[in-house]
């Protein structure tokens, strides 16, 4: 049996899967935020429930926001900052009793949809995560790709290209930089683009990512206006990607991949944008939708 832990910043979620990735208990919790040993407390305990229900043990994979240092296996890059500087895998060992696989949330995106999901039959997959914040992962031959520093797909922390006077210099990150893509394509920039320009009587600061897109679909003409710029601002930053790497796939996860205009309106306005005068690359959603982050932690121990 093969446990997969999604660590992320709002809910810490597990799922065990039989070796063919047959779903036999799946689990979710919120994060304790900003409570480190809160985090290891509840990931242990939602292993020991999924191990009563299943009547076995597992091996266990978790994804994080965030990766390790490669030398020193320490946090970084993580948006929930809590884990930075932290040794995660020396403390989930601790709290688990067994050895544990630690990877980047986006890479076990990436691996699940290359695996069995969007992008299977793909030889070289970009998996984009548009949620609380923005990341990505690479697989390459149904592996996860990492690089020397550990640092493949941190396409987040680029600045936004081709930025026009109004987006200079962008907000300052997490991360120290100004004007990250995580600031422009996560579901939250979208939602306080719009806040930012609503007027001040409709509740904007409170409203929902989601509850913009009604907004769009109804045909507020803000909302409109605030998704097509939106979309300018993600095919900007994936025409690096093309430029770079010219993935054979896009696969989109996280809260904003559910919103189906993605798919129609994305692509011509990418192909603007991007070196090559074609542009064929199918960018689709995920398969296994919100599953994909824990399938693909469970799958880090798929060779045993
Ligand atoms: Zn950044």
């Amino acid at each position: 049996m093969l446990i997969g832990i999604d660590w992320g910043g709002t809910k810490i979620e597990g799922v065990a899967l039989t070796p063919e990735g047959k779903q036999i208990a799946r689990l979710r919790a919120e994060t304790p935020r900003h409570d480190y040993e809160g985090c290891l407390r509840t990931i242990a305990n939602l292993v020991a429930r999924m191990e009563a229900e299943a009547g076995r043990q597992g091996t266990i994979g978790v994804g994080i926001p965030g990766s390790l240092e490669p030398r020193s296996r320490l946090g970084k890059g993580a948006s929930s900052t809590w884990l930075l500087g932290r040794p995660v895998e020396a403390d989930l060992r601790r709290a688990l009793g067994r050895e544990v696989r630690v990877e980047n949330d986006a890479d076990c995106l990436a691996a699940s949809e290359a695996v069995d999901g969007a992008g299977a039959g793909y030889n070289v997959v970009f998996a984009v995560i548009l949620g609380s914040g923005a990341g990505a992962g690479i697989a390459v031959g149904g592996r996860a790709h990492h690089g020397p520093n550990n640092s493949a797909g941190e396409w987040g922390h680029n600045p936004l290209p081709l930025p026009d006077i109004t987006e200079i210099p962008g907000a300052t990150c997490y991360c120290g930089k100004h004007g990250c893509l995580e600031t422009w394509v996560s579901g939250r920039a979208f939602q306080a683009d719009y806040a930012r320009h609503a007027p001040p009587d409709i509740g904007a600061d409170t409203m929902t990512a989601a509850a913009v897109i009604d907004r769009v679909r109804s045909g507020d003409r803000l909302a409109g206006l605030v998704w097509g710029r939106y979309v300018d601002r993600v095919a900007r930053g994936l025409s690096l990607v093309v430029n770079a790497l010219d993935p054979d796939i896009f696969v989109m996860g996280g809260g904003m991949s559910n919103v189906t205009e993605l798919y129609d309106h994305l692509p011509p306005v990418l192909a603007r944008y991007t070196f090559s005068t074609v542009f064929e690359t199918p960018i689709v959603p995920a398969a296994h939708g919100d599953s994909s982050g824990v399938r693909g932690a469970a799958w880090l121990w798929r060779d045993g």
